[in-house]
């Protein structure tokens, strides 16, 4: 039997017999992982709590014939107990976890990016420095960008040109006034340029912006990802590319 270890992030896990639960963790060398926990389930289990969804966990697996076996795990932090007392927070990081679990397609498949994006969001979460939106929405906008998504922001998605009129989800970003389709998105100048600050990590910037400009950005991306997470996912490729 082969044994390794890496460091990951439990994306979610289910039940497994009587006493077991099948993990999925997104692990910094590996990639997604879906390994067996033995005995979890029980009482006395010595790592069942350093297996549950939002620890970040040092991990020693042993590779089995279909699902590898976790035989050792420790706490690097603990996500889920920070962010299980503060509602927002929590289902901002339920979030993370789910669209990382998705935009990570293969198992095995190399996704050290997209960890470090998700390790990053959870502990910019749990140290309550941001607001959770805007926290969970530059996670979203940087995942998509290492998936190969990144909306065009400054200039016209289909025809590069510099005047910008509207968002356009099918377009993928903004577009100019002789681009833009027939039922775009008009938003306010500021939300734009919101996204731009959240996606380039510019929390200066994001903290600073006001509260309609967050909810029409809010609305942008979360429409923006639901759009890529449907259409664009049978042609994501396994490899990371650089966000644009
Ligand atoms: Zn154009």
């Amino acid at each position: 039997m082969s044994l390794y270890r890496d460091e990951g992030v439990v994306l979610r896990t289910q039940k497994l017999g009587e006493a077991d639960r099948i993990v999925t963790v997104l692990a910094k060398r590996t990639g997604k992982i879906r390994a067996v926990a033995k005995g979890v389930r029980r009482t006395t289990s010595r790592f069942g709590a350093r297996l549950e969804p939002f620890t970040h966990v040092d991990l020693q697996l042993h590779t089995g014939r279909t699902l590898d076996v976790v035989t050792q795990a420790e706490t690097i932090r603990p996500y889920g107990e920070v962010l299980a007392a503060d509602y927002p927070r929590y289902t901002a990081g339920t979030a993370m976890l789910e669209t990382a679990d998705r935009l990570t397609h293969g198992e095995k498949e190399p996704a050290l990016r997209q960890f470090l994006l998700l390790v990053g969001g959870l502990r910019t979460l749990a140290d309550r420095e941001h607001e959770p939106r805007l926290v969970l929405d530059a996670y979203f906008l940087r995942s998509l960008a290492v998936a190969g998504y990144a909306p065009a922001l400054e200039a016209c998605a289909r025809c590069r040109a510099p005047a910008i009129r509207a968002f356009a989800i099918v377009a993928g970003g903004v577009v100019c006034g002789a681009c833009k389709p027939a039922g775009s998105a008009v938003p306010a100048g500021e939300t734009i340029g919101l996204m731009t600050a959240l996606l380039r990590g510019d929390w200066a910037a994001a903290d600073a912006s006001d509260q309609r400009h967050r909810n029409e950005c809010s609305g942008l991306v979360a429409a923006y990802l639901q759009w890529h997470l449907e259409h664009g996912i049978r042609s994501l490729r396994h490899v990371e590319r650089e966000p644009v």
